[in-house]
């Protein structure tokens, strides 16, 4: 019996995996990694989802009421996909530049020391050609926290105040321009639910043929990859060390081959 209870609890610490997304936009995750993070939900993550912005300038209704519906739609897909809790920082919507880049990496690193995460996902911040300002601002705040929340000096009052340094595992990192893809992943199981939390986003995907061009684009995705639905990232694992595939994989994977 004790047997048994030591490997049931081995097999909880096991299964005791968590995910962070961290999203600029109320829309952005589900578009860009819905299929992926509502699959690792699914194997046993337990999913958090940051929202950057308030998304106060997205919408057809005044600026306070739009940041209000997308922050309601926002936990609807949030909620549809699996993730236990949202956090908005609700900065200001395309006006992140008066926020410095070490202050926002300062807040995103106190929910990673708070959380604990193996996975982080979120923009790609070298991909090509982005005109968002809030994407690019978004995901290279969220590497660099990544990196810096595993040294103890760095912003010591979270370690003071009861937090403790924190090594994430992997990144996975999304872009809507051309960027280095080096992780196909399979959403064949999760791509309905995927097309439902985009649909959440009323607010903000006002044409319904959104939804079809998503489908259709991970269908082609897919398709290259001997699979029926993917999604495609750029992973980055054994953040903040000279290991890893981090820097090994820095090409784009050829059209049906796995990884
Ligand atoms: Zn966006």
């Amino acid at each position: 019996m004790r047997t048994i209870g030591l490997l049931l609890c081995m097999a909880a610490a096991l299964s005791a995996r968590t995910l962070v997304v961290v999203t600029a936009h109320a829309d952005d995750f589900s578009i860009f990694a819905g299929g992926t993070v509502a699959k690792l939900i699914g194997e046993g993550y337990t999913g958090y989802l940051i929202r950057v912005t308030d998304d106060e300038k997205d919408g057809v209704a005044t600026a306070p009421e739009s940041s209000l519906r997308n922050g309601r739609e926002l936990n609807d897909a949030a909620r549809i996909l699996g993730i236990k809790e949202v956090v908005s920082l609700n900065v200001k919507n395309d006006e992140m530049d008066p926020m410095s880049g070490t202050e926002l990496m300062e807040r995103l690193m106190l929910h990673i020391r708070r959380l604990k995460p193996d996975i982080v996902m979120t923009f790609d911040p070298w991909a090509a050609y982005e005109e968002n300002p809030d994407h690019i601002k978004t995901g290279r705040a969220v590497v660099h926290a990544c990196w810096m929340a595993q040294i103890d000096r760095f912003h010591p009052e979270q370690i003071r105040a009861g937090l403790t340094p924190h090594y994430v595992n992997e990144l996975y990192l999304w872009s809507r321009g051309p960027h280095v893809v080096n992780k196909v992943v399979d959403v064949t199981a999760t791509i309905d639910r995927k097309i439902e939390a985009v649909r959440a986003h009323r607010g903000m995907i006002r044409d319904p043929k959104i939804l079809d061009e998503l489908r259709e684009k991970s269908r082609q995705i897919g398709e290259l990859h001997g699979m029926k639905y993917a999604e495609l990232f750029h992973h980055m694992d054994s953040i903040g060390t000279g290991s890893g595939d981090k820097y090994k994989a820095l090409e784009v994977l050829p059209a049906g081959e796995k990884r």
